[in-house]
């Protein structure tokens, strides 16, 4: 397609912001109007009929998915050379870019290092503990702190003179020793990725001119979550040149609390006095349904910009909101679901996404979908089965059923710490070697002690005796609670505890843990009231059980990352510019969406933009979801649906489950149906 082709499918309003390439452009529309596509195309354009090279066009976003997507799409409408040196990714890496093209102004050696925040918060704990001993929660909220001033622009100097009270006179003094600590390792954070170049080019004339060179037209996607550095870092490269086009959305802004201005939509206007506005008000991507109920739910928030959305796409199905007994019914409906949909809908696994508000409410949804082995894809955040937690616990599991599983051995030996440092397993691995036998059994071996000092080899043997006691337990009769006491014998909780940043982070990681019991639990045991598949017919052992999670944990590994045909599970947060045909918003339950700190906080409007980025992902069908009960802190809490849920229109909502408890014969027999169902339309 050519580019006037392309052009002649937008909307006149979209034709307009695409061909003005004379002055500064905002694009400010509701969602799915076209924004994005009108920055794809306009790239384009510039190539194709401006006649700009592609080296002077920076493209900007925020997440790499988005990144990713754009570059796709532009992808496929330049051919060859024509793209050569354009700039299309996030923020972060055109920052990146900059500081790598300027490390001796910048007073940087060759090489540098970037600090993720892991490692800035290790060196913030050493700082930090010079004076006094702290705790996670003390050095959680400095880190925090530190990376408001630098989204704000705000230098150690400032910091310290405009410091309020002494938590933040303190705060900037660690910040002050925070940036000469990274510069003397010749490293960065994260947040330095925007803020150097930003001072960068605010000191150095002769930088900033040659990025201005190189520079000619920026384009930035979803501006509304800008924060004052990356603003900075756009008007410091456009102000002579003035030929940039944001696009954005207010009722999308979702990331205040990292530092994001949507009042940099306003700030624009004032320092360009110039701005053309354009306003888009088709929406090309929703049904009349979900349009409403997004437009209805954002009505409740206070808006400096009207915007009316209106589509063409048909009314189409009404939303269903499902309420479930509790979490884990609520995970199981919705994979159950998708299995039977993805047929009866002819959809694709990709068609599918789940979003929810926390990366923990993905834990049961992944275990109930490998269990219907439902290809899916986790972005951001950690697989279950990656989750060190995990990994720990399922070492242990198969230590248990396998002690010449000498891997298992390896990871869980000192975890929790046993004193059993690497020069003992070096000399251990190297006997058991030479004697062909496992490291589990070269422990017990007698000539073990000419190699080892009689105390490594006493360690070795106190580890030994205890997974063969344990081992004892479960062959003489309750093989669940010989693991549970395990886990709780050897305290791996504490364990936790003390290798976590944030207590809160500790609970979590010991919740995952228990999940991965009961989950073995369930499929020894069958619960009568769960639809389950067939392989779970044959009742059987722990170890048959444990080989199976096993299984799972390496299909998982395995599962090709090229392979997209698959359920996109994400949060909220990360499904900002995407869009699927159907779309599955899970656990609106007051205290989770709106989240509880932001109930507290009094944050809540955010909170509700939050769910119109949700609903507005999607395209066909809306399904909502929640839970009369879920797990908190180990105890069961009765749950309160979203007020969000008020705020939508009642004509549009079809509910279920809203009633008692249904009858669980009926419930089978319903489950039995879906299943024959099913069955005959495999063939
Ligand atoms: P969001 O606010 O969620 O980021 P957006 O405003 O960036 O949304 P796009 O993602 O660009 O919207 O477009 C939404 C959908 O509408 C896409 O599938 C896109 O291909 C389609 N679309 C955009 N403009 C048109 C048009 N003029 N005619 C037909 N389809 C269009
Ligand atoms: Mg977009």
């Amino acid at each position: 397609m050519s580019i006037q082709q392309r052009l002649a499918k937008l909307n006149p309003r979209q034709q307009e912001a695409v061909r003005y390439i004379d002055g500064p452009c905002l694009v400010l529309a509701g969602a799915g109007s076209g924004k994005t596509s009108v920055i794809t195309t306009k790239i384009a354009y510039l190539v194709q009929v401006c006649g700009m090279s592609a080296r002077r066009i920076a493209a900007v976003t925020f997440t790499n998915k988005a990144a990713r997507e754009m570059k796709e799409r532009v992808g496929q409408m330049l051919k060859g050379k024509e793209g050569h040196g354009l700039t299309v990714s996030t923020f972060h890496t055109l920052g990146l870019n900059i500081i790598r093209g300027e490390l001796k102004a910048l007073g940087y050696k060759p090489g540098f290092s970037l600090f993720d925040p892991e490692d800035a918060k290790a060196l913030l704990r050493d700082l930090m503990n010079k004076d006094a001993q702290v705790d996670a929660e003390q050095i959680n909220a400095v880190q925090h702190q530190i990376s408001e001033w630098k989204n704000d622009l705000v230098l150690p100097g400032q910091a310290l003179s405009h410091a309020v009270d002494e938590d933040e006179q303190y705060a900037a003094r660690v910040y002050e020793a925070y940036v000469r600590h990274l510069k003397a390792y010749n490293a960065v954070d994260f947040d330095d990725l925007i803020l150097l170049p930003v001072v960068l080019l605010k000191d150095h004339p002769e930088v900033l001119a040659r990025w201005r060179r190189k520079i000619h037209y920026m384009l930035v996607d979803e501006y509304q979550d800008t924060n004052v550095s990356q603003y900075l870092l756009v008007k410091l490269l456009m102000a002579e040149r003035k030929t940039f086009t944001v696009v954005g959305d207010d009722d999308q802004s979702i990331y205040a609390w990292r530092g994001a201005r949507p009042e940099n939509l306003v700030t624009l206007g004032e320092d360009f006095p110039r701005l053309n506005v354009i306003k888009l008000e088709q929406n090309y991507r929703s049904t009349g349904t979900i349009l409403r109920a997004a437009n209805t739910l954002i009505a409740n928030n206070p808006h400096v910009y009207e915007k009316t959305l209106w589509s063409e796409m048909g009314q189409g199905a009404p939303i269903r909101v499902v309420v479930n007994r509790h979490e884990e019914a609520e995970a199981e409906r919705v994979a159950s679901e998708i299995l039977t949909r993805r047929i009866k809908e002819r959809a694709e696994w990709r068609d599918f996404a789940v979003l929810y508000r926390g990366n923990f409410q993905a834990r049961l949804l992944e275990l109930k979908l490998q269990h219907y082995q439902i290809p899916y894809k986790l972005s951001g955040g950690t697989s279950f089965f990656s989750r060190n937690e995990i990994k720990d616990a399922m070492a242990y599991l198969r230590l248990l059923i396998n002690p010449a599983d000498d891997n298992a051995f390896l990871r869980i030996v000192n975890v929790p710490r046993r004193e059993i440092g690497p020069g003992t397993l070096e000399k251990l691995a190297n006997y058991a070697t030479e004697r062909g036998v496992s490291l589990f059994d070269a422990c017990h071996e007698l000539g073990l002690e000419q190699q080892l000092p009689a105390r490594a080899v006493e360690r070795l043997s106190r580890f030994t005796h205890f997974i063969d006691g344990v081992r004892r337990r479960m062959d003489g009769g309750d093989a669940l609670a010989a693991i549970r006491g395990m886990l709780l014998e050897m305290d791996y909780e504490a364990w936790l505890y003390q290798n976590a940043s944030a207590p809160t982070i500790a609970e979590r990681r010991m919740a995952n843990v228990w999940t991965l019991i009961d989950q073995l639990e369930k499929s020894m045991r069958r619960d009568p009231e769960e639809i389950e598949a067939e392989d779970a017919a044959e009742t059987d052992d722990v170890e048959a059980a444990i080989s199976r999670l096993v299984l799972r944990d390496i299909l998982e590994q395995q599962a090709e990352e090229d392979d997209t045909d698959k359920v996109q599970l994400l949060t909220m947060h990360a499904s900002k510019g995407l869009e699927f045909p159907h779309v599955y918003l899970m656990g609106l339950e007051e205290e989770l969406l709106p989240h509880r700190n932001a109930i507290e906080a009094g944050t809540v409007e955010e909170e509700r933009r939050l769910a119109y980025v949700g609903i507005t992902r999607a395209r066909q069908t809306l399904t909502l979801t929640l839970a009369r009960q879920r797990k908190a802190f180990g105890e069961l809490m009765d749950c309160t649906p979203s007020r969000f849920l008020d705020e939508l229109p009642t004509d549009d909502l079809e509910w279920e489950g809203r009633a008692d408890r249904e009858d669980p014969e009926k419930k089978q027999a319903r489950g039995q149906d879906a299943i024959a169902g099913l069955r005959s339309l495999l063939g």
